[in-house]
């Protein structure tokens, strides 16, 4: 049975102080005891908001780099995370495709690392604008996957986490209709019993992302392979936040 999982991912946004009033907000609330928050802020408020976490979420880096140490300016290492008291790294997020030119075959070599350092990683996947009104999404988003992630052995995939965020949805207020995310869920659960086996497709959470907010949520999270969400814009409101993970 695959987790439920809401994260927030908080991108470049807020200063310290915003950063800890979102988290006193959010641990505030009482969450449902099986769905699992995760939040991703900016690398700076880690080891901060770790000292305020009572345990009711696990924290996450939004970007990490291949290597252990040594002379990569401006890089952060899964060491340098876990010391802050991060657990879960994001990879292959629609913006560090496009703005940080992360290939198929970079994001291979992120999650082999995140592996080979016993860091568990969201692998995010969606397809632009243009292959959606091309009618190819489904093509696109198995070859993400194939060059990036079905390369893994059934063990180091079980349990694992895939969001599903279509790029023309992610900021824009546009959201996929419950059809087309069940539909692409569908899919992917699929491909992974194809891969492997019904039992590990299973084990496997699928979250949506892509403008997903409290009106839209339950229903989205009531397909049937939606296991969760990734949350941007709606992750840095409290009260929005908050009821999307009320959503379940
Ligand atoms: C995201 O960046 O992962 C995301 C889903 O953003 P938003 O919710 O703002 O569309």
């Amino acid at each position: 049975m695959a987790q439920k999982i809401v994260a927030g991912n908080w991108k470049m946004n807020l200063e310290l102080e915003g950063a800890f009033e979102l988290v006193d907000k959010i641990l505030d609330e009482d969450k449902p005891e099986d769905v699992r928050v995760v939040l991703f802020p900016p690398a700076p408020f880690m080891y901060p908001l770790a000292m305020l976490n009572d345990g009711s979420f696990d924290l996450g880096a939004q970007n990490f780099y291949v290597k252990n140490s040594g002379a990569f300016t401006g890089e952060i290492s899964l060491a340098q995370i876990k010391s802050v008291g991060g657990s879960i790294g994001l990879i292959g997020h629609s913006e560090r495709r496009a703005y940080f030119a992360e290939n198929n075959n970079f994001l291979k070599e992120k999650v082999d690392h995140a592996l080979a350092n016993k860091l568990e990683f969201i692998f995010c996947c969606g397809e632009p604008l243009m292959i959606r009104e091309s009618g190819k999404e489904l093509e696109f988003v198995k070859m993400q996957l194939l060059e990036s992630l079905f390369h893994l052995t059934a063990d180091q995939i079980r349990g694992g986490i895939i969001a599903y965020e279509p790029v023309w949805a992610i900021g824009t207020g546009k959201t996929a209709t419950t059809e087309q995310a069940e539909h692409m869920h569908a899919a992917i659960r699929l491909w992974l019993t194809e891969k492997y086996s019904k039992d590990v497709a299973d084990s496997v959470s699928l979250l949506y992302g892509g403008s997903c907010n409290p009106g839209n949520a339950k229903e989205l999270f009531a397909c049937q392979n939606v296991d969760g969400g990734l949350i941007g814009g709606a992750s840095l409101n409290a009260v929005d936040f908050n009821a999307i993970i009320q959503s379940y």
